[in-house]
């Protein structure tokens, strides 16, 4: 007898099927004539029903050994559901029980727990409602991701994640090496000898694959990475992690309006898509995380998004009635306050800022006639701010080469992006989507480490992932304490 998932049988059980499931006991609930447990296999929110009669071999031993987290195999026989919220029960014929649980001991006892405390526990916690629904959302989420690309005819490429490439400026990089940390060979300038390191050179944890993705679209014109990247952010903030996955689209015969559409489309697209896999999940974020989830997607699916010139983006910001910690003026960075200020705010809608001022943008973005700004975009959404960072990439080598001496950037590594103007080069644009800044999005989670299964960030690399401790530059919405 094959075993069937509940989700299925939630869906398209029958009355007197016989089947079998495999899962975990949720909720027991003992009366005088019989006993109901909750199995969830992890399928669907919504567990399914057993309801075991007295009359099963060893039937008090069992009911003993089905507390909450408990693995069991039942076998019998569907039947329609009197009770309240369900369609179908099943009645119980055969019950195997695993693994138990016991309730003196196993954390995950109370209905709702406070997601600092699932940090705590990051091995057990997929077992919750919330944290399993973030789960099946970011799985689909994933799955969107790569139809959206693959129907377009975009190749996934696998970049690498140990890269030489220090030259992005994004971020804080972690080095690679397998030097002897007790006896690190130093050079005659009592400087770190890399040449005697496993790659003969400085080598480090990826920040972005862009630079490669940009060497793939020169061959295969449209290409996309999904895949882990890496930044050593020593900041305890709600929306980084030091691993994280990043989407990174790159299209050659693009220009950023094509870039922009794109990006627009494919945040509509999987935004559409997840509704589509997951309804109860998505419903459930709504009732019980953040009221405006839906309305956000419908927001997303629906509305076109804004676009303005950063130079506008200021203007506005300035005229403001309101008074922001971090300064606003031409020619600085806009903080996230800004960001969402904007989109949350003024617009209330996704907001797509472009032309950014060429000092605080990387050296590979496209300078615009008036020699001040490049062709970046960022994509700005309420609650999170910067979900998507991209641009047009300049394509014409001596303005790159400009480019790279006036930002300082060590030439001498860049000799093959270079090569990439010399041979055959085109106008091409991409950008990068922060994966987990997206499922937050859609989630209404607060906290970027409770969208991915094992977070990573200061302090935290096993599974207790809330460590917060003194010494940390504190994100002001760094929010403790919600429920789970
Ligand atoms: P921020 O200003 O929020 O730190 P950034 O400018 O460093 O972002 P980019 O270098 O443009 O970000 O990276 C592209 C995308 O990756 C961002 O738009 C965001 O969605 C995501 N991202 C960047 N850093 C992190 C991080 N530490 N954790 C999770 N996602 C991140
Ligand atoms: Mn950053």
């Amino acid at each position: 007898m094959t075993t069937r998932r509940i989700v299925d049988l939630l869906r398209n059980g029958q009355p007197d099927e016989t089947v079998t499931i495999q899962g975990w006991v949720r909720t027991k609930r003992e009366q005088k004539e019989f006993c109901f447990v909750e199995i969830n296999d992890g399928s669907s929110m919504v567990g399914l029903q057993a309801i075991l009669n007295p009359t099963l071999p060893d039937y008090a031993e069992v009911v003993k050994k089905l507390s909450t987290g408990a693995s069991v195999t039942i076998a019998g026989v569907l039947a329609a559901s009197p009770g309240k919220g369900q369609r179908i029960e099943l009645k119980a014929e055969t019950v195997t029980v695993y693994g138990e649980a016991d309730p003196e001991t196993y954390p995950l006892q109370k209905k709702r727990h406070s997601f600092e405390f699932l940090r705590e526990i990051a091995h057990l916690r997929s077992r919750t409602n919330t944290i399993g629904a973030v789960f099946r959302v970011r799985n689909a989420c994933a799955n969107a991701v790569h139809q959206f690309f693959q129907e377009r005819g975009f190749l996934w490429v696998h970049t690498p994640i140990i890269s030489a490439n220090d030259c992005e400026g994004a971020g804080e990089l972690f080095t690679v090496t397998t030097l002897d940390l007790k006896n690190v060979p130093k050079t005659k300038e009592q400087e770190i000898d890399y040449s005697q390191d496993f790659f003969g050179r400085r080598a480090f944890l990826t920040v972005s694959g862009q630079l490669e993705a940009e060497i793939m679209a020169m061959a295969f014109t449209n290409v996309y990475t999904f895949g882990p990247t890496f930044r050593a952010e020593n900041s305890n903030t709600s929306r980084h992690l030091a691993e994280f996955w990043m989407i990174e689209p790159e299209m050659a015969f693009c220009d950023l309006d094509g870039n922009m559409d794109l990006a627009e489309a494919f945040l509509k697209h999987i935004f559409k898509s997840v509704l589509e896999q997951c309804p109860e999940d998505m419903e459930f974020f709504n009732q019980r995380i953040d009221d405006s989830v839906l309305a956000t997607a419908d927001n997303i699916i629906n509305s076109s998004f804004e676009r303005i010139t950063y130079t506008k983006a200021i203007e506005l910001l300035e005229k403001a009635d309101r008074k922001f910690e971090y300064p606003v003026s031409w020619g600085l960075d806009l903080q996230s306050e800004h960001e969402r200020y904007l989109a949350e705010e003024l617009f209330k809608k996704p907001l797509i800022v472009t032309d950014y001022p060429a000092a605080i943008k990387a050296f590979y973005m496209r300078l615009n006639d008036d020699g001040k700004t490049v062709r970046a975009m960022d994509i700005l959404v309420p609650k999170i701010g910067e979900i998507v960072g991209g641009s047009q990439r300049e394509e014409r080598l001596d303005a790159l080469e400009r480019r790279i001496q006036t930002m300082g950037v060590p030439q001498e590594d860049l000799w093959w992006y270079l090569d990439l103007r010399r041979f055959g080069t085109v106008p091409h644009a991409g950008f990068g989507l922060g994966f987990e800044r997206v499922i937050q999005f859609m989630t209404g989670m607060t906290n970027i480490r409770d969208v991915i299964p094992f977070p990573r960030a200061p302090l935290s690399a096993d599974f207790r992932a809330s460590s917060v401790r003194a010494g940390f530059a504190n994100d002001l919405d760094f929010r403790q304490s919600s429920l789970g």
